[in-house]
């Protein structure tokens, strides 16, 4: 260590790793310079998740499928993952065969028979742990593991920054209460579906719910059993709508769907499917004896029908929707004057 040589391979690495926040490439660009580093064939890099203490796989190289297909596994008191999150340095193991502790049978089975596992850490808090596996027992130099030390101080750092990045990015998009996407993205996304829908002469159709009297259920079982009702309704949705559909949380007790290539004929039936199992559902509430339902309002429109602009499309699912509220509540209307009735 120390020659002008080794310190600019370093540099390099460190600038590799460090000039993405894209977190699997992050990963990846890790696993691939360590692995360079010590000349091994297999790795991988699993992350700790702290909310249920578990460990999650995700770069991986020269591993069979029945070895990367476990993708996670909870920490166990006295497992390998504990052991080695629990240390400040390398865990190396020459030759698997001469040590007790290296039972795990996928392992195992995969012929793995030298270990150098790296516990990443960010101020002392676990990020992750880097495997390197070789299929032969190895000798590592201490020169090597030295510089894989190095390496792995300002990797855990740049995970700890990608993973960072990508729950900033996610919270900015969704909504804290349901996790559904939020106004913002709806916005974002109607333009982008509006410019596909006009760029390849497909229909995009709009649904906007909005829960029935939901003023009257905060006031009579209060703020937290409106929440519950949101969040069961958005649970709901998200069950009914998959696939091209997207659910969007556009506003306090509003819930809107962008149905790509949907008619207004089509639409207006999955509004209606969904409106008769909201109808169905019921919240649960602990304080509540009584089994409470809820019910909602919906109007459809469709683009090019009902204009090509976002604000065309808004205004016509509002109307509807407003019509729908004044016929009665718990309706859907997908044109101007009439609440829908499908046979389903
Ligand atoms: P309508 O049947 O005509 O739709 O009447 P409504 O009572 O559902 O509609 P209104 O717009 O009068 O009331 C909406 C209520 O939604 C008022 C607001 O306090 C409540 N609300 C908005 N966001 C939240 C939330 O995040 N949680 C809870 N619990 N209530 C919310
Ligand atoms: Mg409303
Ligand atoms: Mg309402």
């Amino acid at each position: 260590m120390g020659e002008p040589k080794q310190l600019r391979e370093l540099l390099d690495v460190a600038q590799l790793v460090v000039s993405t926040l894209d977190l699997e490439e992050v990963l990846q660009r890790i696993l691939q310079v360590t692995r360079t580093l010590v000349d091994v064939p297999a790795g991988s890099i699993a992350l700790y998740v702290e909310s249920d203490h578990s460990m999650e796989l995700h770069a991986t190289e020269g591993l069979s499928e029945t070895f990367t297909r476990r993708r996670g596994w909870k920490i166990e008191k006295g497992c390998m993952a504990q052991t080695i999150l629990g240390q400040n340095g390398l865990l190396v193991v020459e030759d698997t065969s001469k040590v007790n502790f290296f039972s795990n049978p996928l392992a195992q089975a995969e012929g793995i028979r030298s270990v150098i596992a790296v516990p990443l850490k960010v101020q002392g808090q676990s990020v992750g742990i880097l495997y390197l596996n070789d299929f032969v027992p190895r000798n590592f130099s201490a020169d090597k593991l030295e510089q894989l030390t190095i390496i792995s101080s300002f990797a855990s750092l740049s995970i700890f920054n990608a993973r960072l990045f990508k729950q900033t990015r996610k919270m900015a998009v969704t909504d804290g209460l349901t996790g559904l996407y939020n106004h913002g993205q709806f916005k974002h996304m109607l333009n982008q579906e509006l410019a596909r829908s006009d760029r390849y002469g497909h229909p995009l159709s709009l649904i906007m719910f909005d829960i029935d009297n939901f003023k009257s259920l905060n006031d009579t079982y209060g703020h937290p059993c409106g929440d519950q009702i949101l969040v069961q309704i958005a649970s709901a949705l998200n069950d009914v709508f998959r696939g091209t559909d997207q659910v969007f949380r556009y506003g306090g007790e509003e819930f809107t769907v962008l149905l790509p290539e949907a008619n207004l004929n089509q639409a207006a039936i999955a509004a209606e499917r969904t409106r008769l199992l909201i109808e169905q559902m019921r919240i649960d509430w602990p304080d509540i004896n009584e089994r409470l339902g809820v019910t909602v309002s919906a109007g459809v429109a469709t683009s090019p029908q009902a204009g090509t602009t976002p604000e065309n499309l808004l205004n016509t699912v509002d109307e509807r929707l407003y019509r729908a509220k004044h016929a009665g509540k718990n309706c859907v209307f997908s044109s101007d004057n009439s609440c829908l009735k499908v046979s389903l």
